[in-house]
């Protein structure tokens, strides 16, 4: 039976170092790290997030503001505001919480917020410096991602690391942050053969959105499997991409859904915060 690696004790480590680095802050250089999350329209899920990543920026002691705008605003008018918490100085972190209204260009709207307040790590200079190899902000989810690993004590450096899913936002960065981890990495999509390449993963990495796609016989022995999906079945319960029950019989360590991946996007997005406050990447 795998271990059961715990992304809520992982967050909340994360944010234990977090406030102790916005206390430290506030104490020698009189700094209080600034999160801006911009919200446009009524999309409820969406909602739920931004009050989620307010609340926690709150609870860390940063200053926070939510700037909530009509579904039928311009573009322009997104984008002023966006320039404006460029040039803000107490403002370090800019979210603009997707999806956005279709009239809008959410491509032009990232690559509008400056590269250094870029808190979501997905504008196309950090997608570069991350693809380069170099020090920039990183897309939350993997990054957190990869912490889980590092608690996990799993190794990664000259093992085999499978991401299924090639999303800007999820798949692909984690496959780079991987590879610059020194695993040998492979990156599945839908016209990959899942069973023959998930069948090789020393460390699977699944992000796809379609509930319990990988299967447990799939799964090489011994394998550290990581499930970034969350799915809301017809019963309404949260399901991941993996199915938990006969993938945990394989796996050596696995990531419950709720309660591994999910609770690491916000926490990763605490410290990204700091990064930019203190101009560390
Ligand atoms: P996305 O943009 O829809 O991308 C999904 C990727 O999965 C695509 O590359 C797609 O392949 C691939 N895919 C879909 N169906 C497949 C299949 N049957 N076989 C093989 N590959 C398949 O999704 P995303 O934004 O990366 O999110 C993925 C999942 O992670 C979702 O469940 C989402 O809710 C979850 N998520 C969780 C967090 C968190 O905080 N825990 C954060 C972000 C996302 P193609 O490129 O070939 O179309």
């Amino acid at each position: 039976m795998a271990q059961l690696i715990d992304g809520k004790a992982v967050a909340a480590r994360v944010r234990a170092e977090v406030k102790v680095e916005v206390e430290r802050l506030k104490a020698q250089r009189e700094l209080t790290p600034g999160l801006a999350v911009i919200r446009v329209g009524e999309d409820p899920a969406s909602k739920i997030y931004v009050t989620g990543k307010k609340k926690a920026a709150e609870e860390l002691g940063f200053n926070s503001w939510e700037h909530h705008l009509e579904a039928s605003i311009f573009q322009d008018e997104l984008l002023a505001l966006v320039q404006k918490l460029n040039a803000d100085p107490a403002v370090h972190g800019i979210l603009v919480q997707l999806p956005l209204p279709r009239h809008i260009d959410a491509e032009r709207v990232i690559a509008t917020v400056s590269p250094e307040k870029d808190v979501d790590g997905f504008h196309p200079i950090n997608a570069g410096l991350l693809s380069l190899g170099k020090p920039g902000l990183r897309p939350c989810t993997p990054f957190g991602v990869m912490r889980l690993l590092e608690e996990a004590k799993c190794e990664i450096a000259g093992k085999r690391a499978v991401v299924v899913g090639r999303s800007n936002i999820v798949g692909k960065p984690q496959a780079l942050m991987l590879l610059q981890a020194d695993a040998t990495v492979t990156i599945c999509h839908r016209k990959s053969d899942l069973p023959r390449e998930v069948a090789m993963a020393d460390i699977l990495v699944v992000a796809v959105g379609v509930p319990e796609l990988i299967q447990g016989e799939w799964i090489k022995p011994g394998a550290v499997v990581i499930d970034v999906g969350q799915n809301r079945r017809a019963d309404g319960k949260l399901v991941g991409d993996v199915d938990f029950q006969s993938a945990s019989q394989r796996a050596s360590a696995i990531t419950p859904v709720p309660g591994g991946v999910g609770p690491m996007t916000i926490a990763m997005l605490m410290r990204n915060t700091i990064i930019a406050a203190t101009g560390g990447v």
